[in-house]
C-alpha cells in the first residue's frame, strides 16, 4: 500500500553539503520545497553545494548539530543526514560520530518536535553489523560488536533508531527511518576510502586498484539518484520504517574493481590487501518494504550509474588538471 504524499513547503537538512545530503537538498528545490541546509563541513563541502546558493529557495548555515539547533521559521520536515560515513571518516572521528548519532539526533529530533515536523533519519545497513542472515530483512536485529572498530558508528546509529523510535512513541513526534545501503554516485569525495571512488581514482590514475582480502566479500551498490527517490518516497509518506532503502543487486569487491577497469578502460593491475577488522562478508538489501510500502525500487542500472560516477570523477580530474596547467 502506497501513501498519499503530505504537503512540505519548507525542509531541514543536516549533513546537507555531503555527498547524500547536497543530493537531497538538490531534489528537494526542485518539487519546490524551500531547503536550510546545515553543516559543519566535517566531512562535506560548500562546494557540493556551490550550484544552489543562487537559489532564492535556498539557505546554507554552518552549524555544528552536537551543539544545539535552531531554525526560526515554519519547518515541515527535519532530515538527519549528518555523520561521517565512510569507514575511513568515523575511525578517524570516533567521537564526533558517536556525538553526531546521538547529542545530533537528540537536538533535531527536538526541532522536529518544536515545529511539529516529519522527522527522517538516515540510518544505516550497518545497523546488521556483519549480518547472520541473507538478504537482511528489516526484522533482522543485526550482529555487531560493540568494542569493535566500527562499533562507533554502527552503534551510534543504532542509538539514533532507538531515540527516534523513542520520540515516536513517547512524544508523538512523525518520524521515519531509513536504512540506506552502499551508495554511490557524482559529489564523492575521492580520498574517502570507500570503494567506488577509490576504484575510480586508481583506475584514472593508473595505478594498481587495492581490493582488500581475496576480493570475494559482497556489497549491493545503488546509484543516488535511486537512493534519494527512496528517501523522499519516505519522507513524504507517514510511514515510521525502518525502511531498507538499497539496490538487491549484489556484486563481489573483485567483480566491482574489474567492471571499473573496464569503464574507465584502464590497465591497472589489481593489488589484494589486509581485510579491515569486523568488514561485514555479505551485504544485500531485502527490498520487498519498500516495494510495498513507498511503491519504491531502484530502477538505474549498475553499468549506466557506475559510468555517470566515472565521468564525474574524470570531468573532475580533467578540470584541477587545466587549473594547474
Ligand atoms: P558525507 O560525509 O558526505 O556527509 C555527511 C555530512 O554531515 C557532511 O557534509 C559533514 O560535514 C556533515 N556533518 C558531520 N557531522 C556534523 C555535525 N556535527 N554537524 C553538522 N554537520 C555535520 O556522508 P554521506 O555519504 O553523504 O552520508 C550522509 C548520511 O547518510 C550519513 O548519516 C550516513 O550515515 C548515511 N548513510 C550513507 C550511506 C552512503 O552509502 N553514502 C549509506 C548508509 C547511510
Amino acid at each position: 500500500m502506497v501513501h498519499a504524499a503530505r504537503t512540505i513547503r519548507r525542509a531541514v537538512v543536516t549533513g546537507g553539503a555531503g555527498f547524500l545530503g547536497s543530493h537531497l537538498c538538490e531534489h528537494l528545490l526542485d518539487r519546490g520545497v524551500e531547503v536550510v541546509c546545515l553543516d559543519n563541513f566535517l566531512t562535506g563541502s560548500p562546494e557540493n553545494v556551490v550550484h544552489l546558493m543562487e537559489h532564492p529557495g535556498f539557505r546554507l548555515v554552518r552549524c555544528d548539530v552536537t551543539d544545539f539547533v535552531h531554525v526560526p521559521g515554519d519547518v515541515d520536515l527535519v532530515l538527519h543526514f549528518a555523520s561521517p560515513a565512510s569507514p575511513l571518516d568515523y575511525l578517524r572521528m570516533p567521537i564526533e560520530t558517536l556525538k553526531v548519532g546521538s547529542l545530533g539526533t537528540l537536538h533535531t529530533l527536538g526541532l522536529a518536535h518544536e515545529k511539529g515536523a516529519r522527522y527522517v533519519l538516515a540510518s544505516t545497513s550497518e545497523v546488521y553489523g556483519d549480518p547472520l542472515v541473507h538478504p537482511q530483512p528489516e526484522e533482522y536485529w543485526g550482529n555487531v560488536n560493540p568494542v569493535g572498530p566500527r562499533g562507533v558508528y554502527d552503534e551510534a546509529k543504532r542509538f539514533s533508531e532507538a531515540m527516534t523510535t523513542a520520540y515516536r512513541t513517547s512524544k508523538g513526534t512523525d518520524t521515519g527511518i531509513v536504512r540506506i545501503f552502499n551508495t554511490y554516485g557524482p559529489r564523492m569525495r575521492a580520498d574517502d576510502g570507500r570503494a567506488i571512488p577509490a576504484f575510480v581514482g586508481q583506475a584514472l590514475a593508473g595505478r594498481p586498484l587495492t581490493v582488500a582480502g581475496d576480493g570475494s566479500q559482497t556489497r549491493s551498490i545503488c546509484y543516488v539518484d535511486d537512493t534519494v527517490r527512496g528517501i523522499l518516497a519516505l519522507a513524504f509518506s507517514d510511514q515510521p520504517g525502518p525502511v531498507n532503502i538499497g539496490n538487491p543487486d549484489e556484486l563481489s569487491m573483485l567483480r566491482l574493481a574489474e567492471w571499473i577497469r573496464e569503464l574507465t578502460g584502464s590497465t591497472s593491475d589489481v593489488e589484494f590487501v589486509d581485510l579491515p577488522v569486523d568488514d561485514p562478508k555479505v551485504r544485500r538489501p531485502d527490498t520487498r518494504r519498500a516495494e510495498e510500502l513507498l511503491g519504491w525500487r531502484p530502477t538505474v542500472p549498475s553499468e549506466e550509474g557506475l559510468r555517470r560516477t566515472v565521468d564525474w570523477f574524470a570531468a573532475r580530474l580533467q578540470e584541477s588538471a587545466t587549473r594547474v596547467g
